[in-house]
């Protein structure tokens, strides 16, 4: 039976086609970012195709198909396409500028049927196929992209995105992944490293073969090591993830981290594989290579005592790491190991509180105002939690510790003006003191803040509608030749909510733009226009402020 199971595994990893999906661009693939490459709370689950940065590229189907699924949203992917292929997987495409042909065609229609810009859509197999090298869309900026650029993702039937270099899309590279920073971490109660029983920074030197060697370390007791390492392709400066990372310690396997493909349930796991402190303090991505409690990533493939090593007192020994890329560049750290159990000179660095939060048990805990409540899981490891609460403020400990699901803040509003309890939201204060808003819902004389984030908390007003704006028209004036109404909508506090805009009492749709804060609408539409036109948009916020915009355009009538 265990034969069978591994031939399984082996026979699915070779079933993989090589030749089946073609490049969805009709220029060089050059890659802005690559699969499995560490971000902010998720692993990156596609490439991140370079479009010589500009947007209108044409996104070709790379296989036949049909579009299985579409989503505009003003976060996130943007306005996002979903093809799905007849052999089970499914191809998708983020941060369009916009659709092509009838599959435009059919989302505009739903958008003004539904009179809504953000949309979800699962087309039946029959309504938008698509022939291998039809032009699906074009590429663009939408959505949380940072600059123009194509993200690519291949997923296998079960939605698990894997590496499309798994499905021979070429990528010259012939650089070797470098090595940036390397950590020795202690982690029983008697270890240590350097006589030391907190994270260590160990020196790298070159060697004349091209492979790194560490200053040689002392230590004691269970250890782990951890990296911070990134990787180039040709043509291109971007530091892209690595590809499969191995660790031995003399000369036996250790630890395997392979990022061939992972499932979205796990990816905010990152932040436990990840050191976040090192992360919140340095912004820099530490890979720890071993396994700790409360980790089920998937990505790590092999491990002996969860890549942890054991070190003997008076032994000597030696832990290697090695990092490839897909292409086989890889490169090598040696690290020498004194066994040494001697005197510690750098004590663990821990704030004893009042609060210690067991992991797995749900926790109460309520301050002045605020009550807090975090659920079983919610933490990886038990810990002490420095909470104050003073007036409106609550000091909820620092952003140094991971938070794997909500943690809800109930504030106390009873104090407050009937007229003002309306306006306020839970709002978390950036470094400069503004209350950024938080998702917040209000029960009688409670306000309840959900989060993910540990920092500082305050009961924040926002009274003031949002500002609205024209950009490139102006009331009362004729706009025969313009192909767009662009408005600008902002607002200081709470944060746009929703808007809804018409020309003579007709919904129109308005594009949303919140990197440029621009509503876009676009003449092409075919609205029936007059002569004279009544624009009116409403927008509110998300404590409930509205801002009303009406002004009057003229256009030659065809
Ligand atoms: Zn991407």
């Amino acid at each position: 039976m265990l034969l069978l199971f591994w031939g399984g595994i082996v026979q699915s990893q070779t079933d993989i086609p090589t030749d089946y999906f073609s490049n969805p661009l009709d220029i060089d693939l050059v890659l802005a970012g690559n699969f499995g490459e560490m971000r902010a709370n998720h692993f990156h689950s596609g490439l991140d195709l370079k479009t010589q940065q500009k947007e209108g590229l044409p996104v070709y189907a790379p296989a036949d198909g049909y579009v299985s699924r579409i989503q505009v949203q003003h976060y996130g992917y943007g306005k996002a396409l979903y093809i799905l292929h007849p052999n089970g997987y499914t191809t998708v495409y983020g941060h369009l500028r916009s659709y092509a042909g009838e599959i435009e065609k059919y989302v505009k229609d739903t958008q003004y049927k539904k009179e809504t810009f953000e949309l979800e859509l699962f087309p039946d197999k029959t309504l938008l196929p698509v022939k291998k090298g039809d032009i699906i869309a074009y590429s663009g900026n939408t959505g949380g992209s940072g600059g123009p650029h194509l993200h690519f993702e291949i997923r296998d039937s079960s939605q698990r995105p894997m590496n499309p270099l798994l499905f021979g899309l070429e990528i010259p590279d012939t650089k070797t992944p470098i090595i940036s920073a390397l950590f020795a971490y202690p982690i029983s109660e008697d270890a240590q490293i350097n006589q030391s029983q907190n994270r260590t920074k160990l020196r790298l030197t070159k060697q004349k073969d091209g492979s790194y060697k560490s200053e040689s370390l002392t230590a004691f007791g269970k250890i782990g090591f951890g990296i911070t390492t990134y990787d180039q392709q040709n043509g291109a400066s971007n530091k892209n993830g690595s590809y499969k990372i191995k660790t031995t310690y003399n000369g036996t396997e250790k630890f395997e981290v392979l990022f061939n493909k992972f499932s979205f349930s796990e990816t905010r796991y990152l932040n436990r594989y990840t050191d976040y402190n090192y992360y919140e303090t340095n912004k820099s991505m530490v890979q720890k290579l071993f396994r700790e409690k409360n980790n089920p990533l998937s990505i790590i493939t092999k491990e002996d005592e969860n890549g942890f090593v054991t070190v003997a007192d008076s032994l000597n020994s030696i832990y290697t790491i090695e990092v490839d890329d897909f292409k086989g560049n890889s490169i090598l750290v040696s690290i020498p190991i004194d066994g040494k159990n001697l005197e510690i000179l750098d004590p663990k660095k821990e704030e004893k509180t009042d609060d210690y939060i067991y992991a797995d048990h749900a926790t109460s805990i309520t301050k002045g105002k605020f009550s807090i409540y975090i659920s079983a899981n919610s933490l990886y490891e038990d810990t002490y939690l420095n909470i104050e609460a003073k007036g409106d403020t609550l000091k909820f400990h620092e952003d140094v510790i991971p938070i794997h699901t909500n943690i809800s803040i109930t504030a106390d509003i009873s104090a407050y003006n009937e007229a003002d309890k309306d306006k306020l939201y839970i709002g978390r204060l950036n470094y400069r003191g503004v209350p950024y808003y938080n998702s917040t819902t209000r029960n009688g004389d409670k306000l309840t803040g959900k989060t993910r984030t540990f920092g500082d908390y305050t009961v924040a007003a926002d009274t003031t509608p949002p500002k609205i704006k024209s950009v490139n028209f102006s009331e009362g004036k004729w706009i025969s030749n313009q192909n767009f109404l662009e408005v600008k909508i902002t607002d200081d506090l709470s944060g746009i909510s929703s808007y809804r805009a018409t020309i003579n009492g007709k919904f129109i749709l308005m594009e949303y733009d919140y990197k440029k804060n621009v509503l876009t609408y676009n003449f092409n539409d075919n609205v029936n226009l007059e002569s004279e036109n009544n624009l009116k948009l409403i927008v509110i916020d998300n404590v409930g402020n509205s801002a009303t915009f009406e002004t009057k355009f003229f256009r030659k009538q065809p």
